[in-house]
């Protein structure tokens, strides 16, 4: 007989035992505790909120000590305290979760202890800081750590590193410290504090795709505020295997309200504009794009199959920013202007492409080999790149660097951010000609389109530490 609880996780954790988690490192119960001082600011809340949500979509017995001050970063669920507010997105996520409140920390068996703040026991196994963008994981505690009450991208990488250090404890693997800052690429001792505080102002975007990178941009996103009309394009549903990493999509939205498939599940398109108050689009792209040929001042591709990075390169945007998960760990941001960098669809190759018959075998109830497994902290780690990378514009790092390709490496434990050059691939057939494009933009000019001029590449080959990659499968 199967239990609630069993038929919740049988359904639920497909894409994160595709990624190698064991049934029996998940039940292993975590701490995240947090000191009052910490949970007063903003930043934070930020911290506490984003670790909570991812690690409630992976771990299936969490302890919180978190206190109950009022609530001033913008939660998922209505609440008046940040402890409420744990509470009740931790319960969104997941219904069947076992939640323990207050514990008694010597007298429990915890697989991971992970604490925020400064008024901490010495013996917990993890740390987090930040400053400005900086995001800091130690694996002691923290001289002086800083707590920044203002930082926004700092809190928030401190937040993905930690939701890799509970999951790896909690697997038996080695935590390594970390120090990030996504917004200029900086990392160890040589990371810097610079930080991002106000809204996400790229103009009209428009997001193609509702799934993990997605929502985690528009959950960073949302943080920050935004500006102008975001439209979101996703034909896809929510599923209950979405809500392991999809850090706006809550049980309810895949039809699982208490822990059972009892009501219809929502649009993915809706779950992820719900975070910012976009325009939700429930169409697949190629439909949608057709009867909507206004332009957009920034198109992120964010989708994987149906040819999507293939229709999107050939429209004849200016810039094209897009972030991916991989099979190896890592969260990855992508660069792709005209004549400067390749393309979308020659760095990544289409998914899901229509097989030959005689190549698809006998139908098989899970998928083979699905495109889409990944941890919540990869694909939070995505979105933040990406974010980082928006809220910077037109000073972002990422547009006017030779390198047009970061990986995060979320293992921790060898190079943390690996930059990678893709020149403009010859014999590309995705990229519209220099005149084509002028032809298109200057039918509807928008905001981006003077980075469309023709400019000198750097020589790639002056650079350090900057190697070509070999291809590896990407998740949007
Ligand atoms: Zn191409």
């Amino acid at each position: 007989m199967t239990s609630r609880r069993d038929a919740f996780y049988a359904e639920r954790d497909r894409r994160t035992r595709q990624y190698g988690a064991t049934a029996d490192a998940l039940e292993r119960p975590i701490l995240i505790m947090v000191d009052p001082e910490v949970a007063a600011t903003r930043a934070g809340q930020i911290a506490t909120l984003a670790l909570v949500n991812m690690a409630a979509r992976v771990h299936r017995r969490i302890a919180l000590i978190i206190p109950g001050v009022p609530l001033i970063a913008r939660s998922l669920v209505p609440a008046a305290d940040l402890q409420s507010a744990a509470i009740g997105i931790a319960r969104a996520i997941n219904p069947v979760l076992d939640l323990y409140l207050e514990p008694n920390i010597e007298g429990c068996d915890f697989v991971a202890r992970i604490g925020l703040g400064t008024e901490l026991p010495s013996s917990l196994d993890a740390y987090l800081d930040w400053h400005g963008g900086l995001g800091v994981l130690a694996t002691s505690p923290i001289p002086g750590p800083t707590h920044d009450p203002a930082s926004r991208f700092g809190a928030a990488t401190a937040a993905v590193l930690g939701a890799v250090a509970l999951f790896r404890l909690g697997h038996g693997q080695a935590v390594h410290p970390a120090r990030l800052n996504p917004l200029d690429f900086t990392t160890g001792a040589a990371a810097g504090t610079r930080d991002h505080t106000g809204p996400i102002d790229v103009g009209d975007v428009l997001v193609v795709g509702a799934g993990a990178v997605a929502t985690a941009l528009l959950y960073w996103a949302r943080e920050l505020g935004t500006s102008g009309g975001w439209d979101i394009v996703d034909g896809d549903i929510a599923k209950l295997h979405n809500t392991n990493r999809c850090l706006t999509m809550t049980a309810a939205d895949a039809g699982w309200p208490n822990g059972e498939p009892t009501t219809t599940p929502v649009a993915k398109a809706a779950t992820a504009a719900r975070a910012i108050g976009a325009r939700a689009h429930p169409q697949w792209y190629d439909h949608w794009q057709p009867q909507h040929e206004a332009r957009h001042d920034l198109v992120l591709p964010l989708a994987n199959g149906r040819s999507v990075r293939t229709l999107i390169a050939q429209r004849g945007e200016p810039l094209l920013l897009h972030a991916t998960t991989s099979s190896n760990w890592t969260a990855e941001l992508h660069r792709h202007r005209p004549d400067h960098d390749d393309c979308p669809a020659c760095r990544i190759r289409d998914t899901a492409r229509p097989q030959m018959t005689c190549s698809t075998g006998p139908a098989v109830p899970e998928e083979p080999d699905s495109p889409d497994a990944a941890l919540p902290f990869l694909s939070a780690g995505a979105g933040l790149l990406l974010a980082a990378a928006l809220a910077d514009l037109p000073a972002a790092a990422a547009l006017e660097h030779p390198v047009n390709h970061w990986q995060l490496d979320l293992t921790l434990t060898g190079r943390l951010l690996r930059p990678l050059r893709h020149p403009p691939r010859d014999g590309c057939r995705h990229i519209q000609p220099r005149r084509v494009r002028q032809a298109f933009q200057s039918t509807e000019s928008r905001r981006w389109d003077h980075l469309d001029r023709y400019g000198v590449v750097q020589d790639a080959t002056a650079l350090t530490g900057v190697d070509v990659p070999e291809g590896h499968r990407h998740e949007a």
